[in-house]
């Protein structure tokens, strides 16, 4: 298939790559000329801007960092609506609000072009292995269209609904993600400020009801699970920046819906301290240091 790819950054790159291995043939764009020159070594087709890059494609996919670089990508003048030809499918695959993923397919839609929202969960490492959750928003018949290629870069491809349900799956997904590892970072300093080995402590809880992906994949506390980001620095993994920006689209989607999210308030407040700590760049689950003494 021919597939244009806008958008190779952590998350696009490695995307992109998997689908050159499984023989799809690629017309990249991307504002990074370094990452270009990657791609032309892979034998990807280099483009001067998103409307020359989806001139002859079957499928677009998009993946970039938020909501105002997807308005400009497709709607701009030299965008991928400008360019695309009436029957072409579209994936959106950044983490946006619902609202502006509707907005873009609804454009998309008055040019004769299908376009889903497809965000992801499964972080780099996911992306590189080809292992990651798509949540798509999308028609039954665009879904069945695009799960093969998806599954190609993917191993979860789940259809939530119309378009924009993709996004809400993965803000709510996130929304708790967040909260929970709060609460576990809060529940291990706890223990050890009252004198229990927090080794001990992680095994009670990951055998008990305390037990989520935040206690027993991805514990913050250094030591307890080796391949988690706590036990290498907070290195790696996904940035506090990043859950920071998905926390304001819970909460900001929260407000227009007139729907309470009382926790997740908090928690954006938490990572907000964190970011102005100087420690965005950091894996989210460096939360933890709200709770230690500094070493
Ligand atoms: P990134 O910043 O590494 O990559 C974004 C890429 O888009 C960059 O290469 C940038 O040059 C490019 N770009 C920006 N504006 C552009 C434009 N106008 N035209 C063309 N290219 C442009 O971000 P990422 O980590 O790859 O994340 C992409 C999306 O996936 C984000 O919405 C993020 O929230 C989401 N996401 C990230 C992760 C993760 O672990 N990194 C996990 C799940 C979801």
């Amino acid at each position: 298939m021919r597939i244009a790819f806008i958008g190779l950054g952590n998350m696009g790159a490695p995307m992109a790559r998997n689908l050159i291995k499984a023989g799809h043939q690629l017309d990249v764009f991307d504002l990074n000329t370094t990452v270009l020159a990657e791609f032309k070594e892979l034998g990807g087709n280099i483009c001067a801007s998103p409307r020359e890059t989806v001139r002859e494609c079957e499928l677009v996919i998009t993946m970039l960092p938020a909501a105002a670089h997807v308005r400009s990508v497709y709607l701009n003048e030299d965008g991928v609506l400008a360019g695309i030809r009436a029957g072409t499918l579209a994936v959106e695959c950044s983490t946006i609000d619902p609202q502006t993923a509707r907005e873009v397919s609804a454009a998309a839609a008055k040019q004769g072009v299908p376009l889903a929202d497809a965000p992801v969960s499964g972080g780099t490492g996911g992306a590189a292995a080809g292992t990651l959750t798509f949540m798509v928003g999308a028609t039954d018949e665009l879904f069945g269209k695009l799960q093969p290629v998806l599954a190609q870069m993917g191993r979860n491809i789940v259809h939530c609904g119309e378009v924009g349900t993709g996004q809400i799956a993965k803000i709510c997904n996130n929304l708790l993600l967040g909260i929970s590892m709060i609460g576990v970072s809060e529940a291990m300093a706890l223990g050890e400020a009252l004198g229990i080995d927090t080794k001990v402590l992680a095994g009670v809880i990951n055998s008990s009801t305390g037990r989520c992906w935040s206690s027993d994949t991805y514990n913050p506390w250094p030591g307890i699970i080796e391949t988690a980001p706590a036990s290498r620095g907070y290195t790696g993994g996904f940035h506090a920046e990043l859950m920071l920006k998905d926390l304001g689209l819970a909460t900001e989607a929260a407000r227009l819906a007139h729907q309470p999210v009382i926790l997740g308030a908090v928690a954006q407040q938490l990572y907000q301290a964190m970011s102005l700590r100087g420690e965005g760049g950091k894996d989210f689950s460096a939360i933890v240091g709200a709770y230690r003494k500094p070493e």
